[in-house]
């Protein structure tokens, strides 16, 4: 073998040089890799809405001896509880061998992600055609949204108190929808426009029907077959829309991508990876922790994190000090101490793009679990900007618990940017790190993730928990 010289010896000893994630790999992680990521898949397709992701989550954690917590109710170090806000934001919590005074360690996640809802009077009749008119939620390219294959997700809340969920798509057999697009042979003048122009919002009306009501005379027979169809099965009537939360998402299923199979296209990786991670971590910790280990999952963070299940809601504070009073314990005294690492995505470098990162500082594909000191945009605006302190924190518990794991910005500092739960945990006086995966495609329909990110932030959140 040839001898090192003294600069080889210095480079190794002193620069900064990650490699890929798959030079690092051991084969037992790859194994738990594997496994991580078929549970992630049945997590993505059984979780297309915040909702769905409760449910499904307040499944497994019940499955794993978590109960659900009621104020005022005693405590135990190891005990496990949960909560959820109105079904649509979750919050759990093992209970530490410290007392809440040392702090929690806490993961937050959001489980929202970027949709068409249904306006609050969606039905109508067009030429004999039916549709829903949508209000989309979240940053999408509207261009994205047309051609595809759509389901219908949500619920319809009646006058009489009853909550009927509506799932249309995701069963065998179950009808699909659409929204159409010009034909090229008559899309020239759309050729021109932007691409932010070329698909008005107004335009995102999703097909639903074409059949006339049979032995009918009057205007609207689409319209009024459907309704029909929709009272036989729901029981409801139009105005029962005014009060549904009724959200249109592609019926993608999750699925591996590449000859290799090393990565996953699905919906709404952003965000069902961080959250993935965040409850995986939480029921998958070995003992009982030393720090009161929280889990929260909220809604809402697409739009500005707020409302009553965004993470601006009081709702995380209520929780967090009814776990306090348990202990006599003042919430200002527990947050102080508190780490919170925020797991989310981040933009994955994409070679297509490159005008738009810098390379030094973007996160790459199966580099690992992604860290963002800050977010924001421009002059970091709007970021919580983690101190250095906090960094060298997690660095340490990475590195102890084997954690591949990357730095990373956004884009180039100009680009744009964009924003996490971070800052809302960071405004509470918790010490708050951004993390995530790198996603190629962020905020499309169908969006790309490494398998290897995505276990390896599976495993730095169980450290987080894990951590003295
Ligand atoms: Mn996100
Ligand atoms: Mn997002």
């Amino acid at each position: 073998m040839e001898e090192k010289t003294l600069a080889d010896r210095r480079r190794e000893e002193l620069a900064h040089a990650p490699k890929n994630g798959y030079d690092r790999l051991t084969a037992e992680d790859e194994l738990a890799m594997k496994a991580y990521c078929e549970d992630y898949k049945k997590f993505l397709d059984n979780g297309k809405t915040e909702r769905e992701c409760v449910s499904y989550a307040v499944a497994l954690a019940e499955a794993k001896g978590f109960r659900k917590f009621e104020r005022g109710m005693a405590l135990q170090p190891g005990d496990k509880v949960y909560r959820s806000n109105r079904g649509k934001a979750l919050m759990l919590a093992v209970i530490g061998r410290k007392p809440l005074s040392e702090g929690a360690h806490i993961g937050a996640a959001h489980i929202d992600a970027p949709r068409l809802d249904l306006k609050p009077n969606p039905l109508y009749e067009d030429s004999e055609l039916a549709f829903f008119k949508t209000h989309y939620y979240g940053g999408i390219k509207k261009y994205q949204w047309v051609t595809i294959p759509l389901e219908l997700h949500g619920v319809v809340a009646l006058t009489d108190g009853r909550v009927l969920k509506v799932n249309v798509g995701s069963g065998a057999g179950d009808p699909l929808f659409t929204i159409d697009d010009l034909l090229p042979h008559l899309g020239a003048e759309q050729g021109k426009k932007p691409m932010s122009e070329a698909i008005p919002g107004e335009n995102l009306n999703v097909l639903i029907g074409s059949r006339p009501f049979k032995d009918d005379k009057g205007s609207d027979r689409v319209k009024l077959a459907i309704l029909d169809l929709l009272n036989q099965k729901y029981g409801i009537v139009e105005e029962d829309f005014i009060s549904a939360e009724l959200e249109i998402v592609p019926a993608f299923r999750a699925s591996d991508i590449g000859f290799d199979r090393s990565l996953i296209g699905a919906y709404g990786h952003d965000a069902r990876v961080g959250p993935r991670a965040g409850l995986a971590g939480m029921v998958q910790m070995s003992g009982t922790p030393a720090h009161t280990a929280v889990c929260m999952l909220a809604d809402k963070e697409e739009i500005g994190s707020e409302g009553v299940t965004g993470m601006q809601s009081a709702a995380f504070d209520t929780f967090m000090s009814d776990l306090c009073d348990t202990q006599r314990v003042p919430l200002k005294a527990c947050y102080e101490k508190s780490f919170c690492l925020s797991a989310d995505v981040c933009a994955a470098y994409d070679p297509n793009f490159p005008e738009v990162y810098e390379k030094r500082n973007s996160a790459l594909v199966n580099y690992g679990m992604g860290f963002c000191k800050y977010t924001g945009a421009r002059g970091k605006s709007g970021a919580s900007d983690a101190s250095a302190e906090a960094v060298a924190y997690v660095r340490k518990i990475m590195n102890d618990a084997g954690v591949i794991w990357q730095m990373a910005e956004l884009g180039k500092v100009d680009a744009g940017g964009g924003g996490t739960v971070a800052a809302y945990m960071a405004q509470r006086d918790i010490d708050t790190l951004d993390a995530g995966v790198a996603v190629l495609s962020m905020h499309a329909p169908f969006e790309t993730v490494s398998k290897l990110d995505c276990y390896m932030t599976f495993k730095g959140m169980k450290a987080v928990y894990e951590a003295e």
